[in-house]
């Protein structure tokens, strides 16, 4: 099946007809293709958002909310028809996206509509000098937004729901590795009534396609999610002129579990928080500190419970590790494996691909626990991205705080304890900019999601979303 770009309500071709293959990593098998962008495809969805935006930034919110959250029933209705294409595309079970993906795109839309009604301005009466302020929030015009593969609809919609609700339209790119589910939000979106060129989803690989356009000078705000390299070079070009960015980087989150939590909660989240969508979420918590006296115990219940894990086909309905994401991907993760060998860290289970019957080139492995003997070593400090974790044990609360923020990023921290004075202490002192206590990848939709130091700049989320898709204005009345 061949995916179209949509560009003013419209499905395209791309004009240099150039296409890329799109592989189902469930068997490795070519299974589309997708166009491959050129400066030419992003230069007419610019032109579509930018003749689309005089009406749509004065759309009442009341008509945009009712539009966004009519976008959100029809994926609700879709359920099962995205879950599936969303699985084929990236490997996770069908089950995940059904339960958390597609849903998830589903709420962005729903919360953006509902959140752009209550979005207020403040005013500031300047005392003694008969004065006022007010501060418009006025859309930005024409932005782009560019995500990963790990939660195609979930992280892409995360973006274009506050930008359109916002006021502003859209030039957006999926990953060239699962752009499906981006490319049948077009049907929806037009079928809600969302009106021409408010929204315009360019295909293609992040060297073309991206590059044309985070290079676009008109196109004023950039909204990424992806990689910290990516990132950064993105930052390079978009800083001179000017753009606006938000940046949602890599991480390398620290799990950290005292002996006084609650373990058998524990226990069942960590396995989760490990290999949920094959280990492929940036909140996954990577690295594992147990401290020292339930040590011992910790790993014989942990890796009891990742052996039993089933690796399977994400359309089985008992599987709970699919395929991971691409050829290339996996061969970086088994790399990682073989780097932590090499720096005396144990495999405690998994380490091996997995051969499915069937779907004997998928890209299968084992959920991977690997002893570490020392945070110095390169699987505690790069980002694996892959259902791979380290566990190894801490003394104190300062040796084990230390670790957790010794990385370059800063994206999340889990902890477990139930000591509230060492959660207060802790949860100041630990660089990340989502910290969870006793639970893990809990979300409300209205708190900032972000990162510090190499995870990112700028927070998504809430209003911190409806601010950055917004310029303040302010306007100082004397009278
Ligand atoms: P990536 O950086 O390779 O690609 C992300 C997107 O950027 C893709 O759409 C890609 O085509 C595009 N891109 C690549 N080069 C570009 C360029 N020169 N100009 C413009 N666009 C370009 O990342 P990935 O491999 O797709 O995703 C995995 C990474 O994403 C991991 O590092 C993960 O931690 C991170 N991530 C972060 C968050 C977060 O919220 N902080 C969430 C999910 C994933």
């Amino acid at each position: 099946m061949n995916i179209k770009n949509y560009i003013n309500g419209n499905f395209h071709n791309p004009i240099k007809n150039n296409w890329i293959d799109n592989y189902n990593p469930s068997n490795g098998e070519v299974y589309g293709q997708i166009p491959n962008s050129s400066k030419d495809d992003v230069e007419n969805a610019y032109k579509a958002a930018k003749s689309a935006f005089p009406s749509w930034s004065e759309t009442t919110l009341e008509k945009r909310s009712r539009i966004l959250i009519k976008i959100s029933e029809l994926l609700e209705a879709n359920l099962q028809r995205f879950a599936e294409a969303e699985s084929k595309d990236n490997g996770k079970p069908v089950s995940l996206a059904k339960a958390v993906d597609i849903p998830r795109a589903a709420s962005n839309f729903r919360f953006f509509g509902n959140a752009i009604t209550q979005f207020a301005s403040e005013s500031h009466e300047s005392v003694g000098q008969n004065a006022i302020n007010y501060t418009l929030r006025q859309p930005i015009g024409v932005v782009g937004c560019i995500s990963p593969w790990n939660l195609p609809l979930y992280l892409f919609t995360w973006k274009i729901a506050p930008a359109i609700a916002a006021g502003n339209c859209v030039v957006a790119k999926p990953s060239e590795i699962t752009p499906m589910t981006a490319y049948l939000l077009g049907e929806i979106c037009n079928e809600a009534g969302l009106p021409k060129g408010v929204l315009n989803i360019v295909h293609g690989l992040g060297t073309t396609t991206g590059q044309a356009i985070i290079k676009h000078p008109d196109i004023k705000a950039i909204s990424f999610t992806g990689g910290t390299a990516t990132g950064a070079h993105i930052a390079k070009v978009a800083a001179p002129m000017f753009k606006k960015l938000s940046l949602e980087l890599g991480g390398k989150n620290p799990n950290i579990i005292f002996a006084d939590c609650d373990y058998d909660d524990m226990l069942n989240t960590t396995v989760r928080s490990s290999f949920a969508n094959q280990g492929q979420i940036c909140l996954c918590g990577s690295r594992i500190f147990i401290e020292a006296s339930i040590y011992d115990k910790f790993k014989k219940d942990f890796v009891e419970k990742v052996k039993v894990l089933k690796v399977g086909h994400p359309s089985e309905s008992d599987t709970n590790i699919g395929a991971l994401v691409s050829k290339p991907h996996l061969e970086k993760v088994k790399a990682y494996i073989e780097i932590a060998k090499l720096e005396n860290g144990t495999v405690l289970c998994g380490g091996n691909e997995v051969s499915i019957e069937g779907y004997e080139n998928g890209y299968y492995l084992e959920p991977t626990v690997i002893e570490v003997p020392n945070d110095e070593c390169r699987v505690n400090q790069e980002e694996i991205f892959g259902p791979v974790v380290t566990i190894m044990p801490f003394n104190t609360e300062d040796e084990v705080l230390e670790m957790a923020n010794k990385v370059k990023y800063g994206l999340s921290a889990t902890l477990w304890t139930n000591n509230l004075k060492r959660t207060m202490r802790m949860s100041n002192e630990l660089q990340a900019g989502i910290v969870w206590v006793n639970t893990w990848m809990m979300r409300d939709l209205r708190t900032p999601f972000g990162g510090v130091k190499a995870s990112g700049v700028g927070r998504e989320g809430g209003f911190e979303a409806l601010r950055f898709f917004t310029e303040p204005k302010n306007v100082c009345i004397k009278y």
